[in-house]
């Protein structure tokens, strides 16, 4: 489960949910456990991302193949004055 923020610069710990932005991740090849019997079964691999409420604000986060979790800066909504 999450313990802080996704951002690695950011150290801000995970204590509400109600605070940030909380990321979901599925992975679709999901993890293969082995049975005793030497069958597989796919297992579905769900991850949590939080990102704290200040970066959250600047930042998203994005799933990359074979890179995993990003943080990026959100593409800036500029309001013209
Ligand atoms: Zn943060």
């Amino acid at each position: 489960m999450v313990s802080k923020c996704a951002n690695p610069a950011c150290s801000t710990p995970f204590l509400y949910f109600h605070q940030g932005k909380l990321f979901r991740r599925e992975s679709a090849a999901g993890i293969e456990a082995a049975e005793g019997n030497g069958k597989k079964r796919a297992m579905r691999n769900i991850e949590f991302f939080w990102l704290c409420n200040d970066c959250a604000d600047k930042m998203t986060l994005t799933f990359e193949e074979g890179v995993g979790i990003a943080v990026r800066p959100r593409a800036v909504t500029e309001t013209a004055a």
